[in-house]
């Protein structure tokens, strides 16, 4: 059986680019697998049910959380997300990587019941002009939710701290190059490659037979 999976959580500011890096990520490393939340909010231009996010009713996703169906859930933007538990499950024992593109309360709950499987990145913007241009940029919201997500934003940015990882992200291909660089690096940990005491030993044996 492939080795459990790693749990890489990523978040950010909305705006910081967080999900163009999730998005190349995903292209480039077919052992990545996105977890797709669900949320109460409603799709925007383009989103598709299924792909971006699984899009509930409020009934339906107090229905998830009463059935113990979310790995984790939180408000986020007056409206509900959370990670459905059950494809994470699945890919981490087939031995996918899960990406996870969540809040900070999303990453404080997954490392209370998963800290040792998870890793965790955050992503901040250059600036606070840039990342007030690329809300501006991304023309699907309006003024009024502009504004408001750039006061969330720095309440967001104020938990960078609790992340092992902090990267800035001034160049999406360098961003990206550090993500699969952290990932890389946490899956050669001791502690994270099964086999590797039953590996050296047979390293041993076979020292052993060379020198018998
Ligand atoms: P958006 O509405 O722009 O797609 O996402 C808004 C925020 O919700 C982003 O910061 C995103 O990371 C966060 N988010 C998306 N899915 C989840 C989830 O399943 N759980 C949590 N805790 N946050 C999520």
């Amino acid at each position: 059986m492939a080795d459990r999976g790693l749990m890489l959580v990523l978040s950010s500011p909305s705006g910081a680019g967080k999900t163009t890096i999730c998005r190349e990520l995903l292209q480039r490393n077919t052992t990545l697998k996105a977890s797709i939340s669900a949320t109460t909010r409603p799709p925007r231009p383009g989103e598709v049910d299924g792909k971006d996010y699984f899009f509930l009713s409020p009934e339906k996703f107090q229905e998830h959380i009463d059935t113990k169906a979310l790995l984790e859930y939180a408000s986020v933007f007056k409206h509900n997300y959370g990670t459905p538990r059950q494809p994470v499950d699945d890919a981490l024992n087939a031995g996918y990587d899960m990406l996870f593109d969540i809040d900070w309360q999303g990453a404080q709950q997954i490392k209370l019941i998963a800290r040792k499987e998870m890793l965790s990145i955050f992503v901040l913007p250059p600036s606070l002009e840039e990342l007030h241009r690329r809300l501006v940029g991304r023309g699907q919201d309006s003024q009024e939710t502009i504004t408001y997500r750039m006061s969330k934003a720095l309440e967001e940015i104020g938990h960078w701290a609790d992340y092992d990882y902090v990267i800035i992200n001034r160049d999406l291909d360098r961003s990206i190059a550090d993500v699969e660089a952290i990932l890389r690096a946490e899956k050669l940990r001791r502690n994270r490659q099964d086999g590797l005491t039953d590996f050296v030993r047979g390293l041993r044996a076979e020292i052993d037979s060379h020198q018998g």
